[in-house]
């Protein structure tokens, strides 16, 4: 696997496994982010990446794959029909 760090999945770069946790904070109460246990919004060393803003990401990095898909399904259905 590569280090990116767009999405949900990955470990911290201490070697926590990333979870889902909710901030506490005064500028952020309750908002849900993905992250290391060791690490908060203000300590940005660990993993730290709002839940929402990576949900955009998710879906921003699974739009090609959506339309790879339905290339797919298009040719398959070309393929039957002939
Ligand atoms: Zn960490």
């Amino acid at each position: 696997m590569d280090h990116h760090e767009r999405g949900f999945s990955g470990h911290c770069r201490c070697g926590e496994r990333g979870r889902l946790l909710t901030s506490k904070t005064a500028n952020n109460p309750g908002r849900l982010f993905f992250g290391c246990r060791f690490g908060d919004e203000k300590n940005q060393n660990h993993l730290f990446k709002w839940a929402d803003e990576s949900m955009v990401e998710e879906i921003e990095d699974m739009k090609p794959k959506i339309n790879d898909l339905e290339k797919a399904s298009l040719t398959l259905e070309k393929g039957l029909s002939a």
